[in-house]
C-alpha cells in the first residue's frame, strides 16, 4: 500500500495533488511520500518484533538527506557500500553505531574514514579485504567489529543483474570455505568476529530461497560456535521484492518474512540485522513526467515525454516494468490506449514501455511512473546534458523540494578548461 491515490479525479501524493507540484517545480522530477515511508519501517518492526533486531536502511537504494532522515527519525540505521554513503548517513545525523558497511572493494581511505567516525560493523567480503582491515584498524589503534559475508550458493530466482548469492556471484565468501575464513579471521589482530552476513539478491518475489539461505546460516552459526567462534550477530541482508505491476503481483509480506526469520534462526540467540532498501523506498517513490508529443509512426503510437533513461535507467538497465498512469483519473469504462513510452535521449534503449496499454493522454498531460523510488533517483544521470532531476517530499499536506534542479551553468562550471587549453 502507498500514499499515490486519485482524490477527486487527480492522482495526489498524500494531500497534495501532483500538477500542484508540477506547477511549482516543473517536469520530470521523483516524488516520495513520508507516510508511505514510515509505513514500510513499520511494517518491519512489527514483523520483526520480540526479536533483538535492526533494520538498516539500503541506503543505495534512495539516498536523499530528507529520506535518510525520515528513516533515522524513526530508528532506522544504516547499510553503506561506499565512503559517500557513509558520509551520508552521518550528515544525516545517524550515529557511527547504527552504521554497517557492506561491499566488496572498500578501500583502505573508507575503512579509516568508518573507524573514524564510528562504526557498527564492516561486513568484509573476502580475505584481501579482512587482511587490509586489520592493517588498517592495527595501524589506527582500534579494533574493527566485522561479520563475514558468506555466499550460501543459492539461487535467489531474480533478475541475474541482482542476484548475488550464487557461486558465480562475486560477493562474499563460498559458505563451503567459511570456517578457514573464520579462523584466519580470528587470528589477525584489528578485528573482532562478531557475526555471519549474507544477502542473496534483490527484488525476491518467493520466500524460498531466503529460507534455504537462512538455514544454511543458521547451521554454520552452531559451526562456528563449536569451533570457538562468537557468532552474536547475524545480518540477513535485504533483498524483499515489491509487486511492480499492482495488477498481477503479490510477493510475500515482511510479517511473512520476519516469520522466517524467526522460524530459521530465531532460537540462536542472535541479534538479527536486515537490510532492506526497495521495499521501503520503492513504492514510496513514482516519477512524474509530462508528454511531449504523442507521434504517429507505421505501425504504433510513440509517447514521448520530458524524463528519460538518464532519469529512470531501471527499464532500460534491467528491462524493468513500471506502471505508467495518468494524472487525470481516467473515467470508468474508457477504452485503452496502446503506446510505446520513450525519452527524448538518442538512444533506442531510452524506452520505457513497448505496446503499453494505458488510458488515452495528449501532449502537455502528466504522466506518473510508479514504484520508482528505489534505484530511481539515486542511479540517474546527466546523459545528454540532462539536469539531474527535482526530489520532492510530501508530508499530508506540504511538500518540499529536497533537492533542486541544476541550472545550466551550475553544471557547465563543474567542468574546468585548463589554463593551457
Ligand atoms: C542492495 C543491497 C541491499 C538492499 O537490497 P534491496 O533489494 O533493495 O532490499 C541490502 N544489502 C546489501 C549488501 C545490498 O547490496
Amino acid at each position: 500500500m502507498d500514499h499515490f491515490l486519485y482524490r477527486d479525479g487527480v492522482l495526489c501524493a498524500e494531500d497534495v495533488p501532483l500538477a500542484e507540484i508540477a506547477a511549482k517545480v516543473g517536469t520530470p522530477f521523483y516524488c516520495y511520500s513520508t507516510a508511505t515511508l514510515t509505513r514500510h519501517h513499520a511494517l518491519f518492526e512489527e514483523a520483526l518484533s520480540g526479536l533483538d533486531h535492526m533494520i538498516c536502511f539500503a541506503m543505495k537504494s534512495a539516498s536523499n538527506q530528507a529520506i535518510l532522515k525520515v528513516l533515522a527519525n524513526l530508528g532506522a540505521g544504516m547499510d553503506v557500500v561506499s565512503g559517500g554513503e557513509y558520509a551520508r548517513a552521518r550528515a544525516a545525523g545517524v550515529p557511527g553505531d547504527r552504521i554497517v558497511f557492506s561491499g566488496v572493494g572498500k578501500t583502505e581511505g573508507e575503512m579509516r574514514m568508518a573507524l573514524d567516525g564510528g562504526i557498527r560493523q564492516f561486513n568484509v567480503e573476502s580475505e584481501p579485504e579482512m587482511a587490509v582491515l586489520s592493517r588498517v584498524a592495527s595501524e589506527m589503534g582500534q579494533i574493527a567489529p566485522i561479520t563475514i559475508r558468506v555466499n550460501p550458493d543459492v539461487d535467489a530466482r531474480t533478475h541475474e543483474k541482482i542476484s548475488t548469492g550464487k557461486k558465480e556471484d562475486k560477493f562474499g565468501i563460498p559458505i563451503t570455505r567459511a570456517r578457514e575464513v573464520y579462523a584466519a579471521a580470528s587470528s589477525l589482530p584489528g578485528l573482532k568476529v562478531i557475526g555471519i552476513d549474507v544477502h542473496i539478491g534483490s527484488q525476491l518475489t518467493d520466500l524460498e530461497p531466503f529460507e534455504q539461505a537462512y538455514l544454511k546460516v543458521a547451521e554454520l552459526t552452531e559451526t562456528l560456535r563449536a569451533d570457538g567462534h562468537e557468532i552474536s550477530r547475524l545480518d540477513l541482508g535485504g533483498g524483499l521484492g515489491i509487486p511492480y505491476a499492482r495488477s498481477n503481483e503479490a510477493p510475500p509480506l515482511p510479517l511473512d518474512y520476519g516469520a522466517l526469520i524467526k522460524r530459521t534462526v530465531g532460537h540462536l540467540g542472535c541479534e538479527i540485522e536486515i537490510e532492506p532498501g526497495r521495499l521501503i523506498s520503492g513504492n514510496a517513490g513514482i516519477m512524474v513526467a509530462r508528454v511531449i508529443y504523442v507521434k504517429s509512426g507505421e505501425d504504433r503510437q510513440f509517447l514521448i515525454i520530458d524524463g528519460a533513461m538518464n532519469d529512470l535507467i531501471r527499464p532500460a538497465m534491467y528491462g524493468a516494468y513500471h506502471d505508467i498512469v495518468p494524472v487525470v483519473e481516467p473515467a470508468p469504462g474508457q477504452p485503452q490506449a496502446r503506446y510505446d513510452i520513450v525519452g527524448p535521449v538518442c538512444e533506442s534503449g531510452d524506452t520505457f514501455a513497448k505496446s503499453r496499454d494505458m488510458p488515452p493522454v495528449q501532449a502537455g498531460d502528466l504522466v506518473v511512473f510508479r514504484s520508482a523510488g528505489a534505484y530511481g533517483a539515486v542511479m540517474s544521470s546527466e546523459y545528454n546534458t540532462r539536469p539531474l532531476i527535482p526530489e520532492v517530499l510530501v508530508r499530508e499536506d506540504q511538500f518540499a523540494v529536497i533537492r533542486r534542479r541544476p541550472t545550466y551553468e551550475e553544471m557547465i562550471a563543474r567542468d574546468t578548461v585548463p589554463a593551457w587549453l
